[in-house]
């Protein structure tokens, strides 16, 4: 065969044979006009944000350094779980939570996608760390793709560039992680501001360690180190490595006598867990730090205490309904700059602004790129519009956020959003019960994922579209954990829900900075402090047991956000029966017995 010449391909800076092959091979496959190794410099941020300024992508915000506004376009605005795929060898490796098709068909289909899908554009090599560089195994991935929106988005994301490259060597295992929007251009063909393509498929090998995506540029569509590496394909790597990849936030709670709480805490995509991770206390003396929002890796330490880092780089926060009073840290965090903001509104005066975020401007320009006023019948963003940011210009970070070793969980919180039935919390009885709670864990589906919003489903561990093989298995991995611990040194489990609605369908629990009073009573119960009551479906707090003091809400509405109801948990039964029926045969006997014990207690 003829070796292709494209300009670029072999200004490689690396001698890692695999990933010099991996790249030629791509290029042969998608003919781009040229390859670009990117560096993750300063300089290289200046170009891709001038192009994608030039090509109608981006507007420069004058209201807020080195910023940027983005709209997608209006078909290609959250995760397409319908379009997400699993390509095990064997389909019971995927799942009855997952869609499968077996590699070799996947691979033959997705190769005709591919050929000649960069045309007219420039192929971008990202080599990226997820987690930090300086690890024992670096977490190490490459991402191809043809979008300038990525290469931007993940240097926000991810440690890349450089300084990820030098952790190859020659030979390192890296993850091969694909993309193209599948959108190539013809000579003189004028592009599009947003190009993407109506076909997607967002493919994961797990047996291969490799990622193909095609047709999208959103965030957990496009940005493969996120949903795709740390969270599909390491969670098949921690099933065979022993160690968790989960969907939680991380953070550091201090209480008053200095003592230092690590927590993590599973809520399905927007339902709480970047406001959570940096929740400003409104308890006095407590105080909050950030080591992560969105996913967690956990592995047992040699004091037999379970740690977790947080492989990301940057938050890929929900915008609408992040203000200065719901989430003051978010916002300080924003205002310091270097951000990409997708799908918001556009002011006048060059800033942002979102529903939520006080009083609305006079004029905007929406999402959509519409004249927007407050008269408008359509929102001014969209309701998954995402701000992007570096941690590390979280004014609350915790300073150990990047050390490899991670830090010792205490609490692990699973959470959902639902009106009715699921208390404010309830603490599991042990780590088996637990795994039940996160087992069962059902929320109100949201506009973070194409499809309708606010129906109920089984979430487990807030993972069910992020879980990379059988979920019978996943929840078999959960309970060995358990049982290859030490049990007084394993996280205690909780289970919480802020989003129950009172008859008049305003939610009991203010939420947000007031969370602080659950995580109070958590760390109480950790030290074998704080009251609960025993119910059929764990311990409860309460109102008593809950600090309220100066909390501007009706004692009335904290107690009906902590009832238990045996009508509305009888009738949460079948549900979980047909949910585990879903599972087969492959669910654990000791999430059978918690259900046939549950269902004891209620009577
Ligand atoms: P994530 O996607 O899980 O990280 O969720 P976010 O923290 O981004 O929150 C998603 C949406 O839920 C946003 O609109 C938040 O304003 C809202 N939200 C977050 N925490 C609370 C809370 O405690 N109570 C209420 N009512 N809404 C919340
Ligand atoms: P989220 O992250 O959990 O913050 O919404 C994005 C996603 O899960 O799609
Ligand atoms: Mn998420
Ligand atoms: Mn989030």
């Amino acid at each position: 065969m003829t070796a292709l010449t494209i300009p670029g391909l072999d200004q490689a800076p690396t001698t890692h044979q695999r990933l010099l092959a991996w790249v030629r091979e791509v290029a042969e496959l998608t003919t781009p006009d040229q390859v670009v190794w990117c560096d993750g410099s300063d300089d290289e941020w200046e170009r891709m944000t001038a192009k994608l300024v030039e090509a109608g992508t981006f507007v420069r915000l004058e209201q807020k350094p080195n910023s940027f506004w983005c709209a997608s376009d209006p078909g290609d605005v959250a995760r397409v779980e319908e379009r997400t795929f699993i390509c095990s060898q064997d389909p019971a490796d995927a799942g009855p939570t997952n869609n499968w098709m077996h590699p070799d068909e996947m691979k033959a289909t997705m190769t005709e996608l591919y050929r000649g899908s960069m045309r007219g554009r420039t192929m971008y090599v990202i080599p990226f760390c997820m987690g930090p560089l300086d690890a024992e195994k670096p977490m190490l991935g490459v991402e191809i793709t043809d979008s300038e929106y990525v290469v931007v988005s993940m240097r926000v994301m991810t440690r890349m560039g450089a300084r990820a490259l030098e952790r190859f060597g020659d030979d390192a295992d890296f993850v091969p992680c694909l993309h193209s929007v599948g959108a190539p251009l013809e000579p003189g063909q004028q592009d599009v501001p947003w190009p993407c393509n109506e076909t997607k498929y967002i493919s994961h090998f797990p047996e291969e360690r490799m990622i193909w995506s095609f047709g999208s540029g959103y965030g957990g569509n496009a940005l493969l180190g996120k949903k795709c590496y740390s969270l599909r394909i390491a969670s098949v790597m921690g099933r065979d490595e022993g160690w968790l990849a989960e969907h939680m936030l991380i953070l550091k709670l201090i209480s008053p006598e200095n003592k230092v709480y690590y927590v993590a805490a599973a809520f399905p995509s927007a339902c709480g867990k970047t406001n959570l991770a940096m929740l400003e206390p409104t308890i006095p003396g407590w105080k909050v730090e950030t080591l992560g929002d969105d996913i967690a890796w956990m592995r047992f330490g040699e004091d037999g205490r379970l740690y977790a880092v947080n492989p990301e780089n940057g938050f890929f926060g929900v915008a609408p309904g992040t203000d200065w009073k719901t989430n003051p840290n978010a916002m300080r965090t924003i205002e310091r700059g270097n951000s990409v903001f997708t799908n918001v509104a556009l002011t006048d005066d060059g800033d942002i602004w979102w529903e939520g975020m006080g009083e609305p401007p006079a004029h905007l320009t929406s999402w959509k790129k519409r004249d927007w006023t407050p008269d408008s019948e359509e929102l001014s963003s969209h309701p998954n519009s995402r701000y992007c940011v570096p941690i590390e210009q979280c004014p609350i970070v915790a300073p150990e956020w990047q050390d490899p070793k991670g830090v010792p969980i205490s609490a692990i919180l699973f959470g959902g959003r639902r009106a009715t039935t699921i208390p404010l919390v309830t603490e599991s009885r042990d780590w088996q019960h637990g795994v039940f709670m996160g087992a069962t864990l059902s929320s109100e589906t949201t506009a973070a994922a194409v499809g309708q919003v606010g129906v109920v489903r089984r979430d487990p561990m807030a993972m069910l579209p992020f879980i990379g093989y059988h979920a019978g298995d996943y929840f078999q991995h959960w309970i060995d954990t358990g049982k290859g611990a030490d049990a007084t040194k394993l996280p205690r489990i909780f289970y919480v829900n802020w989003f129950r609605r009172g008859e008049d369908k305003r939610f009991l629990w203010p939420g947000f900075g007031e969370n602080s009073r659950v995580l109070k009573w958590v760390v109480e119960r950790l030290e074998g402090r704080a009251p609960a009551v025993e119910t059929p479906i764990g311990y409860v707090p309460t109102a008593e047991a809950i600090d309220l003091e100066g909390l501007d809400a009706p004692v009335a509405d904290i107690e009906a956000a902590l009832a238990v109801d045996p009508e509305e948990w009888k009738a949460e039964i079948p549900l979980i029966e047909e949910w585990f029926a879903k599972i087969g045969d492959k669910l654990p006997t000791s999430l059978r017995d918690e259900l046939e014990a549950l269902k004891q207690r209620l009577g």
